[in-house]
Parts: C-alpha cells; sequence; structure tokens
C-alpha cells in the first residue's frame, strides 16, 4: 500500500487531537493549576515564551528529571527525547556534571568572580581537541556566540553584510531573521521589533544553492557566511555531496569569513559535523549542551584570527565594545562544560548515542512503510526527525513546505499521553548518554499506534 500526502482525513486528524487535548486535560490537573496561577506572575503564564508551545494548551510542569527521565508535577514519567532542545544532550542533571557544579558554588564557592579559574582553559583545550580550531572564548548562550561571532567577522573584513541561508535559526541574531519571499528577501513572519529591516543587514540564498551562494558573494560585502553544516531547525536538512566544500570554496575565494553554528549538529559526534565531515571554518560556534544544562555558549578561532583579533588597535575588547556579558565565562558554566566534556559526552557516550539513534529511525521508518505513508527519516548522529514529505527535504524552503502544525500537534500530544516527550518544535528526537533501548522502542511503538489510528477508516 502506498498513500498520497494528501490521503490524511483532515476532520478525522481534528477529532483525534480533540480527543488528545482532553485526555491531556485529564492526566494534567496539577500543571494546569500552577499553569493558571502563574498567569498572575508570568507574562504569557511561562517563564520564557517559547514554554507556550507545547501542543496541549499549557506546558507540563517539571517535578524532576534524571538523565532522559522527566517525572512532572502529577506524578506521570516521560522518556525524555526533547532533552531540552539540545540543552540536555548530556541527559539531565549528569553525575559528573553535578558534582563539578557542587565542588565549584558549594565546597570551593563561587560564580560570579570576575576572574579565571583553571577550569576555563581546560575547556578551550577539550573545545580544540574537538573542534580543531585552537582559541576560544565563552558566552551565556549559542545566540551570543553567533552575535559575537558576526561582531568579530565585520570588524576583521570591515565589511557591513552577513549571510545565510534561507530557513536558518541562530537564536535571537538580528540578522538572520529574514526570509525569501516571492519578491526577494523579506523579515521572517512575526520577526519581535527589528532594530532595522534585516533585508538591509542580510544576503541570503537557498541551501544547496552554489551558483545563487556565489552571486550574493560576489557583492564583495559579505563579512561572513552563518550557517549551521545541517539545517536543523526547519526539520533536519543534510548537504548535498560536496556541498559544504563548495561553499568554503566560494567563501574563501570572496574574502567572506565562514562560521560554523554547531549548536545542534554537535550531534553528530564529539567534535561535531566539523570533525566528522573534515571542515575548515574560520569560527565555530557552540552552546546548548556544552555545560550539561547550565548556561553557556562558546565560540573559537583558528590561531590566524586570533592574532588578527588580538592586534587590532581600533576595537575595544576588554571594556564596552560590544562583544562581553558580566556573568559570560563565569566560574560555574565552565566548572559545568569542564565535567561534560571530560565524563559525560565521551566519544564513547557518542558512538552508543548513535546506535540508539539509527534504532530509532530504523523504528519510525518501519511504522512509515508499513503505513505506505510519504514520509522519511533524517539522521544526525544523536539525532533524528521525519518529515512529512519523501524524500528528504533538500532545501529548507522544501522542508517549510511539508511541514503541517496540525499533523505535528496531533502527534506531539498523542505521544506525550503516551508518556514521550519530543520537542514542542518539529518533530526532533535526541539520544543522551542515558538513553536505553526501551526509551527508543517505547516511542516506536507509541508513534506506529498515533499512525495507525490516524489512518484507521
Ligand atoms: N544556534 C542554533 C543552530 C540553534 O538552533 C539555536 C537555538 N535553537 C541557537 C543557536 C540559539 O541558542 P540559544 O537560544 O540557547 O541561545
Amino acid at each position: 500500500m502506498s498513500r498520497a500526502r494528501g490521503d490524511i482525513d483532515r476532520a478525522r486528524l481534528r477529532r483525534l487531537l480533540a480527543a488528545e487535548r482532553e485526555r491531556f486535560s485529564a492526566l494534567h490537573p496539577t500543571s494546569r493549576r500552577l499553569f493558571e496561577e502563574a498567569r498572575g506572575s508570568l507574562l504569557a503564564g511561562v517563564p520564557m515564551s517559547w514554554m507556550a508551545k507545547w501542543a496541549g494548551g499549557h506546558p507540563i510542569y517539571a517535578a524532576e528529571a534524571h538523565g532522559a527521565t522527566i517525572r512532572d508535577v502529577d506524578g506521570i514519567e516521560y522518556v525524555d527525547l526533547c532533552l531540552g532542545d539540545t540543552g540536555a544532550m548530556a541527559g539531565h542533571s549528569p553525575a559528573a556534571t553535578v558534582a563539578a557544579v557542587a565542588r565549584r558554588y558549594g565546597e570551593e564557592g563561587g560564580a560570579a568572580l570576575m576572574l579565571p579559574t583553571s577550569d576555563a582553559a581546560s575547556v578551550g583545550a577539550q573545545l580544540h581537541r574537538r573542534f580543531g580550531r585552537e582559541l576560544w572564548s565563552f558566552t551565556l548562550s549559542a545566540t551570543d556566540a553567533n552575535r559575537f561571532a558576526i561582531r568579530l567577522c565585520r570588524q576583521l573584513t570591515g565589511r557591513p553584510k552577513i549571510l545565510v541561508f534561507n530557513w536558518c535559526y541562530h537564536g535571537s541574531v538580528d540578522e538572520a531573521f529574514i526570509t525569501l519571499g516571492e519578491e526577494g528577501p523579506r523579515a521572517r513572519d512575526g520577526n519581535v521589533g527589528p532594530p532595522v529591516d534585516p533585508a538591509v543587514t542580510t544576503r541570503l540564498c537557498e541551501w544547496g544553492d552554489i551558483e545563487g551562494l556565489r552571486a550574493e558573494l560576489a557583492a564583495g560585502d559579505v563579512a561572513c557566511l552563518l550557517t549551521e553544516p545541517a539545517l536543523t531547525n526547519i526539520g533536519i536538512v543534510l548537504p548535498a555531496a560536496g556541498f559544504l566544500e563548495e561553499v568554503r570554496a566560494a567563501t574563501r575565494e570572496a574574502g567572506t569569513l565562514l562560521i560554523i553554528d554547531e549548536t545542534h549538529t554537535a550531534s553528530a559526534g564529539p567534535g561535531g559535523c566539523t570533525a566528522a565531515w573534515g571542515l575548515e571554518p574560520d569560527v565555530v560556534t557552540l552552546g546548548k549542551w556544552l555545560g550539561g544544562g547550565i548556561p553557556i555558549g562558546a565560540y573559537g578561532v583558528g590561531r590566524d584570527l586570533a592574532e588578527r583579533i588580538e592586534a587590532d588597535p581600533e576595537a575595544d575588547y576588554v571594556d564596552t565594545g560590544g562583544v562581553g556579558g558580566t556573568l559570560a565565562g563565569n566560574a560555574l558554566s565552565l566548572a559545568a562544560a569542564r565535567a561534560t566534556l571530560e565524563e559525560v559526552l565521551t566519544a564513547e557516550a557518542f558512538s552508543r548515542m548513535e546506535r540508539l539513534c539509527t534504532r530509532f529511525a530504523e523504528g519510525c521508518e518501519r511504522v512509515i512503510s508499513a503505513q505506505g505513508l510519504p514520509w522519511s527519516v533524517v539522521q544526525l548522529g544523536a539525532r533524528a526527525e521525519y518529515m512529512f514529505t519523501s524524500p528528504a527535504p533538500r532545501s529548507g524552503a522544501q522542508s517549510a513546505a511539508a511541514s503541517d502544525g496540525e499533523l505535528e500537534d496531533y502527534l506531539h500530544l498523542r505521544l506525550l499521553n503516551e508518556g514521550v516527550l519530543l520537542t514542542p518544535f518539529h518533530n526532533m528526537a535526541l539520544m543522551c548518554p542515558a538513553t536505553t533501548e526501551a526509551d527508543v522502542d517505547r516511542h516506536t511503538e507509541a508513534f506506529g499506534g498515533a499512525v495507525e489510528e490516524l489512518l484507521e477508516g
């Protein structure tokens, strides 16, 4: 049996979604009460606006989280495949990171010291071994790592613009909220209070379009290309063979620096795609997972670039030059990052996570092919995602065209009601060192049940 994309009965889908909403409501009285109460003191009832994204109408409230498991305030346990949208790729509260945080903040004492501790250089050295860039600096988030990297690139090249791929996401970086509309580049829908139209600051082209990229670079005004090595924020879109090599060659020829954002794609292995695929970025940016959930981001550059940065008499890097943050590089974040890198997200852990993720992807593929659905599964190391189109998309625009908010909501909520959490954004599942085969199989079973019920009749 094989089905076409339009074969899903939308009325049935809506009925099932409504039934899952009711089930969610019955299962979560305490979360709902806490959410209602929070409306009195929190904007939109949540600590950060995106936490309102969960498909049940309000988030569940977490009581405890260990490894790959979360228990909510209504006493329900979940297999967590969301893992803080990568912030918990090390698992929740891994023992080594807990010990390092307790030691730094408790026994040794101090987080906001405005002084370095010896953990910092160890983290820099670890990141050098993994990502190949020699010299590192720390922020509190991946967003800031990207913002500062862009500033460095503008400063070094004296050029005003950056270049990104359509449907990229790099955090709340003003320059990157741009998309290709029918009449050319325009701000992404919903862009909140942009300082200037991003078309002024940014050029863009479609992922995979090397000619388009060369055309944009030809103007000679692009300081840097900021990209993930595979798009991960519009589903996972892998690069075609040779594309990233062509990107590197084109940026080099144009005198444009290349920033590779490994915040999500670090799922590919200890040194992310940079190491796994032999990439040669000028700058690597990171965040989320690095501190085992304790806030930290980082950017790393090669020695040649570092020399140019340090020799620049024009830029103020030590006071109010626009690259900084009082708590950036704080001692607690670095203690957490050191332990996470040295003891938790090791090469062995990544091998195991990748094997589990392959089991996850194969389970999803079995369900999809048994039902004859025109869907696909894309895996990037420890991370995988199902897409409502087949073959898997080759560009951000293709992937965006295949997204289906209602279908996503149904699957997410149904899985949540069955005790499995995916990220509330698209269909991402991530493995951590504590994930088990049983966790993966639980998802496969719940996914199979959700799809079967959707297609019945
Ligand atoms: N880079 C990428 C590729 C991301 O996906 C994100 C967030 N999803 C960020 C940067 C920003 O991370 P943060 O919000 O933690 O700053």
